[in-house]
């Protein structure tokens, strides 16, 4: 397979032009053409992200991810994180465009010092959402900065999934990016390599198919990608953490992306 590498800071202006809109102010990155002709037909777009499904991880599971392994078989890009790679700072990239001196954002309470998606979807008079579990990226960060915040509360990410579907369900955002963290925490638990890892990855696949087949009859055009990756710790941090992500390399930047 022919895989091509971007930068996560292409996909705020990938989105912004298949919605018809301008790219945040302060973007760097360019448009994704291969997404934005496939959605050309498209009047909304979703981003759903398995948080830390890395390159590594999942070149090493995706044959235990049926339906997204599918998916990648027809469409596949690599995307390459900006440092920090760790997740609010990638979250703010995918919404923004910029990386870290451009969106000033660090943590997941953090604000953003420049224009994002959310703020071009409002100036358009037009809707979006931000949707994770209640003191996380997606709620915190995402959901409180866009229109809409879907809040899953503190429990799984079916939590999550049962919370994009009541929000499209009723409001139909315009955009919408959700963050199911439950995979970033079972790689810190027991390392990304570890088979106990793939009963997770079983149940993220399937709901996976189980959005794209609720979001895809309601006209998204739908994303899935990650925010960073993570890589195994030879030896487990005073924590308990068997993986971990943050640094320069290509197990915690590169990220698989997919769309349909
Ligand atoms: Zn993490």
């Amino acid at each position: 397979m022919d895989v091509k590498g971007y930068s996560m800071m292409d996909i705020a202006p990938t989105v912004s032009a298949v919605l018809g809109l301008p790219p945040p102010a302060q973007a760097k990155g360019s448009p994704i053409q291969e997404i934005v002709v496939d959605f050309s037909n498209r009047k909304r777009v979703a981003i759903l992200v398995p948080d830390a499904l890395g390159m590594f991880a999942w070149n090493l599971w995706k044959h235990k991810m049926p339906y997204l392994e599918s998916l990648h078989n027809d469409r596949s890009i690599v995307l390459r994180s900006v440092m920090p790679s760790v997740t609010p700072v990638n979250f703010a990239t995918i919404v923004t465009g910029t990386d870290v001196q451009g969106h000033g954002v660090r943590v997941y309470t953090g604000s953003f010092s420049c224009e994002t998606l959310f703020d071009v979807l409002r100036k358009a008079n037009r809707k979006s959402a931000g949707v994770g579990l209640d003191d996380h990226t997606g709620c915190e960060l995402m959901g409180k900065n866009a229109d809409i915040c879907g809040n899953a509360g503190e429990g799984s990410d079916d939590d999550v999934a049962d919370k994009v579907i009541e929000i499209v369900d009723s409001d139909r955002p315009d955009f919408l990016i959700a963050q199911f963290v439950r995979v970033d925490y079972t790689f810190h638990k027991y390392g990304p390599s570890s088979s106990s890892v793939v009963p997770m990855l079983i149940g993220t696949d399937e709901r996976i198919r189980k959005l794209v087949d609720h979001l895809g009859p309601l006209g998204y055009g739908i994303i899935i990608m990650s925010d960073h990756g993570q890589h195994d710790l030879p030896i487990a941090s005073p924590e308990g953490k068997k993986g971990d992500h943050g640094t320069d390399t290509p197990e915690d930047r590169l990220v698989p992306c997919t769309w349909t």
